[in-house]
């Protein structure tokens, strides 16, 4: 088979991306290992970000397949409740809260048809201008041409692995991640952040009955394995005035893992191969910016891919794209270690 761009990994970076190669006429293969991640995590995007999805022609699918939501409420080592409502932003005075499962469904029809679920890479042969892959699944051998691959594996970086990029690591926070039936407490706008003795937590709602109650907590943390049976929570948020009280009186619930920590790799570009979304750069969710910067990210990748396949120059990946993400990497690390290393407030 042969395409212009072969994207490894069929979450939100890899769909959208395909989606924006589309609209400038650049044809791509979407590779699936068809892991379906059952488990929505509600995510949600500020209304800053809603001014680019407009200019990309894409916030009527995200809004359609969304709730609006007007602000947050936190306390962030803060012994007061701060209210962060949404209505000063112009022109949008309210972010989404992603139902990503439609989304995604939705996003898939205006992207690429061309679509494999496989099992294994075996080999990537990259030549000067071009790069051969050999994948398999459970009936066949594929052997895919392309112009440029792109990693859109997420966290688990799995183009980067192969191809020995390592990743830097610049936390390690863990996100324990629990559903949960809704109670009597009302959250002003469905979402409250609050900190902590060994971590922070948010809850979050999901529809007129579910909520999602998510613990974040460093790795190297001694209650780190506390954090794993729901029957230790109640201890855990005793000191809380809001998540504590979100826990329904009866019941055990299931608990989920997850990696949440900041990381990048070393490159996020070569010399025919780009990485993009969290495979890119993964952000600590207190940010709210992993899907912004998704969208960020594949909009400029779709860019430069279209320069790289007209001029054939791979300078254009690393100036365009790798600069641009750093810099604002290195920005947001900044601004994450500011908030992480706030006092108490005692306003
Ligand atoms: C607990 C938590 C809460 C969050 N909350 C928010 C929030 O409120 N707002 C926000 O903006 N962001 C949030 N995020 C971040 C957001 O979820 C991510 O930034 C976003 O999903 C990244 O999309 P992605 O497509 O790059 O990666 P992923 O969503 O991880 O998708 C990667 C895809 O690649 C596939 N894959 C993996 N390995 C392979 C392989 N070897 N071959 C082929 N496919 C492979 C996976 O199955 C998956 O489909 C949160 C993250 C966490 C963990």
């Amino acid at each position: 088979m042969k395409t212009d761009v072969l994207i490894i990994g069929k979450g939100i970076s890899g769909i959208l991306l395909s989606v924006l190669l589309k609209q400038k006429g650049i044809n791509s293969i979407l590779l699936d290992r068809g892991h379906k991640n059952t488990s929505p995590l509600s995510e949600t995007i500020p209304p800053s970000t809603l001014t680019l999805l407009n200019q990309l022609d894409l916030l009527t699918v995200f809004e359609e397949t969304s709730s609006k939501t007007y602000g947050y409420q936190s306390k962030w080592n803060s012994v007061k409740i701060l209210d962060q409502g949404f209505f000063n932003y112009n022109p949008y005075k309210y972010g989404l809260k992603l139902n990503k499962q439609l989304l995604l469904k939705q996003l898939e029809k205006t992207a690429s048809n061309n679509s494999i679920t496989y099992d294994l890479i075996k080999e990537i042969d990259k030549k000067k201008e071009t790069t051969f892959v050999t994948i398999e699944n459970k009936t066949k051998t594929y052997e895919i041409e392309s112009k440029i691959i792109i990693d859109a594996t997420g966290r688990k970086r799995a183009l980067l692995k192969q191809l020995g990029i390592p990743s830097i690591d610049y936390d390690d926070t863990f996100a324990f991640i629990c559903y949960i039936p809704k109670n009597e407490m009302h959250l002003k706008y469905g979402f409250f952040t609050e900190t902590f003795n060994n971590g922070w937590g948010t809850v979050s709602d999901l529809n007129e009955t579910t909520r999602i109650i998510t613990l974040y907590i460093s790795k190297s943390n001694t209650n780190f394995n506390l954090f794993k049976a729901y029957k230790n929570w109640n201890k855990i948020l005793s000191n809380t005035q809001i998540l504590k009280n979100c826990l329904p009186n009866e019941g055990i619930f299931k608990v989920i893992g997850k990696k949440a920590n900041s990381s990048k790799p070393l490159h996020i570009v070569g010399d025919n191969w780009l990485a993009i979304g969290d495979a890119a750069m993964a952000f600590d969710p207190i940010s709210s910016h992993g899907i912004s910067n998704t969208i960020f990210c594949c909009n400029k990748a779709s860019i430069v891919i279209k320069k790289y396949i007209e001029n054939k120059n791979s300078a254009i990946l690393k100036e365009n794209y790798e600069d641009v993400l750093f810099t604002i990497f290195k920005e947001y690390i900044k601004q994450k270690e500011k908030l992480y290393t706030q006092k108490v407030i005692t306003i």
